[in-house]
C-alpha cells in the first residue's frame, strides 16, 4: 500500500536500483541498502545505507521500522562469475539471506519478497538446446548446476518455512535472465545480454567486426526486460501467492541468434568467433502457465524492443570508455 515504509536490499545493484525508483513512483517510502551506491545513476531512495548484510547487526539496522522487505542483495554475476566462485557465493549469500529474513521476522515485517533464480532448476532437465520449458514443480529431485542455485533453493525453503511456521507473508520469485540499462556491462559480473551489447558496440565503434562467443553459441535462453520484471515483482507482492513463481519471458533464443539480433539493432555486420568459455546449462526456458494463472499477466516487452533500449545505453558507455582510453577520438 502506498505510503508504507519498505526496504530494498541490493539497491545499489541492477534490479534493486530500478525497483527503488518503481516503488517511489508508487508512493512508498523506500530505504535502500547495499555495499555500494548505484554505479550509473543516483538512487531515488528516501534513505540509502551502506551496510554489509552478511553481518547480523547490519541486518537489524537495515530492517528497522519497515513493513515490507524486498530482498535482492546477493553476490552474483553472469556465467563467468558464478561458475568460478562457488565457495564465496554460497558463503556470502547464505549469510545475507539467513540474517535478513530473521531480522525481518524480529522486526515484525509483514511481507517479504525473496528473489530466487531459474538456476535452481536441475541440470538434467537442461541438457538440450530445445529444452522443455521449466515448470515450478520441476525443481525436484534437485540438482542445480552451481552453488549459486543451491543457495537460492535453500533460501527459498527458509522463506517458505518462515511463512508456514511464523506466519510471515513470503513471496518467492524465480527470475529468468533479466536485462536492461543501468546494469553491469564490463566488470566481470555482466550477463549475456549486456556482454553481447558491449561486444557489438565495440565492433561498431572500432570497425573490428569480430565478436567472441563462449562455446558454439547454440545454447539457448529466454530473456526478460527490466520493466516487465518490476511489474511482475509488484504484482506478486500484492498477491496472496506464497509458492515459488517463474518470472521471465518464454521465447527461447540461441546465443548466436541473440548476437544477430543485437547486430541488427546496431546496424553492423559482425563475424562470430566461437571460443572456449563457461556456457552454463545447454538450454533453459520459463514455463509461464502458473505465472499467467496467478498474476493474470505475463511479460509484454519484446526482446527486440528491450534489447534496443539496452543497446543504446551500453553503446553510450562503450563510447565513453573507448574515448577515455584514447581508442576513439
Ligand atoms: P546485482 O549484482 O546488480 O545486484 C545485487 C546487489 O547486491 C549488488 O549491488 C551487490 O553490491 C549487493 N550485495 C552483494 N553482497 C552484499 C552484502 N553482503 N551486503 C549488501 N549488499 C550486497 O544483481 P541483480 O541482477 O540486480 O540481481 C538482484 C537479485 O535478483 C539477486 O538476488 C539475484 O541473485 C537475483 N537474480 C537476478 C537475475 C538476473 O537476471 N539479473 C536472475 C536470477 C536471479
Amino acid at each position: 500500500m502506498a505510503g508504507q515504509k519498505v526496504l530494498v536490499t541490493g539497491a545499489g545493484g541492477f534490479i534493486g536500483h530500478h525497483l527503488v525508483a518503481y516503488l517511489k513512483d508508487k508512493g512508498y517510502w523506500v530505504r535502500g541498502v547495499d555495499l555500494k551506491y548505484p554505479e550509473f545513476a543516483s538512487t531515488a531512495a528516501d534513505e540509502f545505507e551502506l551496510l554489509d548484510l552478511r553481518r547480523w547487526d547490519n541486518c537489524l539496522q537495515a530492517v528497522r521500522g519497515v513493513e515490507q522487505v524486498y530482498a535482492l542483495a546477493a553476490d552474483m554475476g553472469g556465467m563467468g562469475f558464478i561458475s568460478a566462485h562457488h565457495a564465496q557465493i554460497l558463503h556470502n549469500n547464505i549469510l545475507i539471506n539467513t540474517h535478513t529474513l530473521e531480522a525481518a521476522r524480529l522486526a515484525g515485517v509483514t511481507r517479504y519478497f525473496y528473489t530466487s533464480s531459474a538456476c535452481v532448476y536441475p541440470e538434467y532437465l537442461q541438457t538440450d538446446s530445445h529444452v522443455v520449458p521449466l515448470k515450478e514443480e520441476d525443481v525436484y529431485p534437485a540438482q542445480p548446476q552451481d552453488a549459486y542455485g543451491w543457495e537460492k533453493l535453500v533460501s527459498e525453503h527458509m522463506a517458505r518455512h518462515y511463512h508456514d511456521e511464523y506466519g510471515m507473508q513470503t513471496h518467492i520469485v524465480r527470475f529468468h535472465n533479466i536485462f536492461g540499462p543501468l546494469g553491469a556491462w564490463n566488470d566481470g559480473r555482466e550477463k549475456a545480454p549486456a556482454a553481447m551489447c558491449r561486444k557489438v558496440a565495440v565492433a561498431r565503434l572500432t570497425g573490428d567486426p569480430v565478436v567472441e562467443i563462449w562455446g558454439d553459441g547454440e545454447q539457448t535462453r529466454s530473456f526478460c526486460y527490466i520493466d516487465d520484471c518490476l511489474e511482475g515483482i509488484y504484482r506478486l507482492m500484492q498477491s496472496d501467492y506464497t509458492e515459488p513463481l517463474n518470472l521471465g519471458q518464454d521465447r527461447l533464443i540461441t546465443i548466436n541468434e541473440l548476437a544477430d539480433l543485437v547486430a541488427n539493432i546496431a546496424g553492423v555486420t559482425i563475424v562470430k568467433k566461437h571460443i572456449p568459455g563457461p556456457q552454463g546449462v545447454r538450454g533453459r526456458n520459463s514455463d509461464n502457465t502458473r505465472l499467467r494463472q496467478v498474476l493474470g499477466w505475463e511479460p509484454q516487452i519484446s526482446l527486440e524492443e528491450g534489447m534496443a533500449r539496452t543497446y543504446a545505453w551500453i553503446e553510450e558507455q562503450v563510447r565513453l570508455w573507448l574515448t577515455r582510453d584514447g581508442i576513439l577520438v
